[in-house]
């Protein structure tokens, strides 16, 4: 009774996703300026699609806390938390490698900037990067409370692991606290199953929302950079995301990419990986039939400190500006890229705009100009929703693996018609 609601909700998605690009494309044709900017664009289409981010991100905290306490709890074993942890970092930081060599070597190959007229538009300030001790001590908070306010991930992530632990640790208060814990996931479950109902709209209003103001016509400029980092990050989410499931995993890749579409979609029209945390969780779990112990914490994680699709844009961007500017990079430059994009992720949040700002470190670091990103700010915004549809489709893949090495995957519930 349940499959053809999901598969009409997921429909209505993407209709809203598709009129929202039509309205949007064509709104910034007819009418970039004037009444209907004001009050349509700027007006009803952004109040909606902001109500329904927020409502989204106030998920976010209490489900990540509460079902990965859960997910810790139900532990038997605790040296499983350290393997499961081991692997999801392993993986992440290999498919976040993979990901920039390819975008290194498709821009080298391509020389999107050769020839490129200088003529930066528009300015950017980079933000100081923090350095790694910081970025390690950091991950311990001093006080929970202030990080689920902050809404730091993996703070959270940490108090939660530790809190769970305990639990298990405490005996019968443990176990009673676990089953209220299971209770307040599942009533946060619901609400996620709630909200979705309105997504169609919302998907709606912030995806016209965003066309009508970017447009395409900042496309043109850049078309062989732009393209190009589509085409890169196409072909990692086709084809590393496709070997890994089928290699590494033994699940089928096309079933997967049917169970991902709502979640594509949420994180094309939000731009922020964590916004999408609800919609990804619900995804692995029901959808692909992956246990909430493993998907409680890879996710999330994920979430923070995986970003594939933004490592895509900054091999691209770097090889495009150093073109730009006429400066030669040694390999010795593109192995510090590598390095410097695959770590300078996992200490960003995944939320619209950061990968900018990660780009920023990596310039520094391999002394490029930072000014440089004015460049190809341009079209940023749009490329940063294709990216983060492919961020978190490297999450729920490295999650789906995961799972199914641990046995903590149902088959069944994976392979049934979406
Ligand atoms: N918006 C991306 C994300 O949330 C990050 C970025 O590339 O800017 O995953």
């Amino acid at each position: 009774m349940n499959a053809p609601k999901k598969n009409n909700l997921t429909r209505h998605i993407i209709i809203g996703m598709v009129l929202g690009l039509v309205v949007g494309g064509s709104l910034n044709l007819v009418a970039p300026e004037g009444f209907i900017r004001e009050f349509l664009v700027d007006g009803f289409f952004f109040v909606i699609g902001a109500i329904f981010i927020a409502s989204l991100k106030l998920l976010v905290v209490p489900l990540v806390f509460v079902s990965l306490v859960c997910g810790t709890a139900a532990l038997n074993d605790i040296r499983k938390l350290g393997r499961v942890g081991v692997k999801t970092v392993g993986l992440y930081l290999a498919t976040t490698a993979v990901a920039i060599t390819l975008a290194l070597v498709a821009a080298i190959v391509i020389g999107p900037g050769i020839g490129f007229e200088l003529r930066t538009e528009a300015v950017f300030e980079p933000k100081p990067a923090p350095p790694l001790t910081e970025v390690l001590i950091s991950l311990f908070p001093t006080n929970p409370v202030q990080a689920m306010a902050e809404g730091n991930m993996l703070q959270i992530i940490v108090f939660a692991i530790l809190f769970g632990l305990a639990m298990v640790l405490a005996g019968e208060p443990g176990q009673r606290l676990h089953s209220l814990f299971k209770d307040a996931n599942d009533v946060i479950m619901k609400l996620v199953f709630i909200l979705m109902q309105f997504a169609p709209y919302g998907v709606f209003c912030l995806i016209a929302k965003t066309f009508a103001i970017e447009g395409f016509g900042a496309i043109l400029p850049l078309a062989k950079y732009f393209f190009l980092v589509l085409f890169v990050l196409l072909l990692h989410a086709t084809g590393t995301y496709m070997l890994i499931l089928k290699l590494l995993g033994r699940l089928n890749p096309i079933r997967f990419f049917k169970n991902m579409r709502t979640v594509h979609v949420f994180a094309f029209s939000t731009a922020s990986s964590n916004a999408t945390i609800p919609v990804t969780m619900s995804a692995v779990e029901n959808r692909m039939g992956v246990s909430n112990s493993i998907a409680s914490f890879t996710v999330p994680l994920g979430a923070t400190i995986n970003m594939d699709g933004t490592a895509i844009m900054q091999g691209v961007a770097t090889v495009f500006i150093a073109q730009a500017y006429g400066i030669d990079m040694a390999a010795t430059d593109y192995l510090m890229v590598v390095l410097t994009a695959t770590l300078a992720s996992v200490g960003t949040a995944g939320v619209p705009g950061v990968g900018l700002i990660m780009l920023a470190m990596v310039l520094n670091q391999v002394g490029l100009p930072v000014e440089g990103i004015g460049l190809i700010i341009g079209v940023d915004r749009l490329l940063d929703m294709v990216r983060t549809a492919v961020n978190v489709t490297g999450d729920a893949t490295v999650t789906c693996v995961v799972a199914k090495s641990e046995g903590q995957i149902d088959e069944e519930t994976f392979n049934a018609d979406a």
